[in-house]
């Protein structure tokens, strides 16, 4: 249930409401808006009456949220949200491109390819220091040594940074060096995982699982919401279907689907979504197209050397051109970049 506040109503009767909510035993998540304050009541608000809210002073009206996902959804904030991370606004009318290679694998590798994306004018890099890989015997990530050389590559560009966090039991090492936590599609349902991040103030960005409907991605972000952290970016990465000449199939159809059912900023990604750079242009162009806030796109320098997902990335000329095309793109969807 959303409690809508009166614009007039002042900060002595929000508090009453609130109080009031918190001594049944349910949860308040604040959302301020610019004319008024909107309370949302989340837990198990099945048996309560409404209307005995609606009588009290400063209430306008109230509003069962008919959706499973509450504070992820419109109806508790009809306007997007939009946050800044180390300089870069994520969710507003500016596209957000985080760039960079599948993994860390060296020193020189992600500093090589922290300019490389900077250059091409990428606002964020990715990388990941711990890597979730189908086998036990492929590269597991250089662990705390890679979240270091990140850190090293942010002081270098000054670009913040993305990277994966495996387990709950990691989050306190991770969140030291990331801007934006990923939360990857392996772990989407991993509810202690996504609790974890939800406690900390960092961004968090879930990438929908691979067997994952819409709805079980938006009820993962709620996962993290409800416990106070609101700065949640969702992915669409490609998910599994019968066809085997791409990776994964990309769900254009998420993209305009989630930025109906929810206020929270939504990333392409046509590197995991195809699993071919030959397919990442186009796809990338069909993501801002129908409607997304940016794109999560591999690039390596060397992508035939690369140690995870080299058939997929990008090289540093290839993702200048393509940022070029979408500059473009850009101004005809109205956005900027
Ligand atoms: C990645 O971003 O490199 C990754 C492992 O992605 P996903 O979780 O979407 O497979
Ligand atoms: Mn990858």
């Amino acid at each position: 249930m959303i409690i809508i506040m009166k614009p007039s109503a002042d900060p002595a009767d929000l508090e009453r409401v609130v109080a009031r909510v918190r001594s049944m035993g349910l949860n308040v998540h604040l959302s301020e808006g610019e004319q008024r304050t909107v309370i949302g009541v989340v837990g198990l608000t099945a048996g309560i009456d409404r209307t005995s809210f609606e009588v009290m002073r400063g209430v306008e009206s109230t509003v069962r949220i008919t959706q499973p996902f509450k504070i992820a959804s419109r109806e508790f904030k009809p306007l997007p949200t939009v946050f800044e991370v180390g300089g870069v606004t994520i969710g507003g009318q500016g596209l957000v491109i985080m760039a960079g290679p599948c993994s860390v694998e060296s020193r020189s590798q992600i500093l090589e390819s922290a300019h490389a994306v900077k250059e091409a004018g990428a606002h964020i890099l990715r990388g990941g220091a711990y890597k979730p890989r189908s086998s036990p015997y492929s590269f597991q990530g250089l662990g705390e040594e890679g979240l270091e050389l990140l850190a090293e590559a942010r002081e270098a560009t000054g670009l913040p940074i993305i990277t994966e966090v495996m387990g709950a039991g990691e989050v306190d090492l991770v969140v030291k060096y990331a801007d934006i936590l990923q939360i990857g599609a392996r772990n989407m349902q991993n509810y202690r995982l996504l609790e974890a991040v939800g406690r900390t103030q960092t961004p968090v960005f879930i990438k929908r699982g691979m067997s994952s409907t819409i709805e079980d991605l938006l009820m993962s972000a709620e996962y993290v919401l409800a416990q106070g952290n609101y700065n949640v970016i969702l992915c669409e990465r490609g998910i599994r279907s019968f066809e085997r000449y791409t990776r994964n199939t990309f769900d254009v159809n998420a993209i305009p689907a989630l930025k109906q059912l929810s206020h929270l900023p939504v990333i392409g990604d046509p590197s995991h979504g195809t699993g071919r750079s030959d397919l990442v242009a186009p796809i990338a162009r069909a993501a801002i197209a129908a409607g997304a806030d940016g794109l999560m796109i591999e690039v390596h320098p060397h992508p035939d050397q690369a140690w995870s997902d080299g058939a997929q990335s990008l090289r540093p000329e290839g993702f200048a051109a393509l940022v070029t095309e979408l500059r473009a793109l850009a101004a005809v969807v109205g956005r900027t970049l």
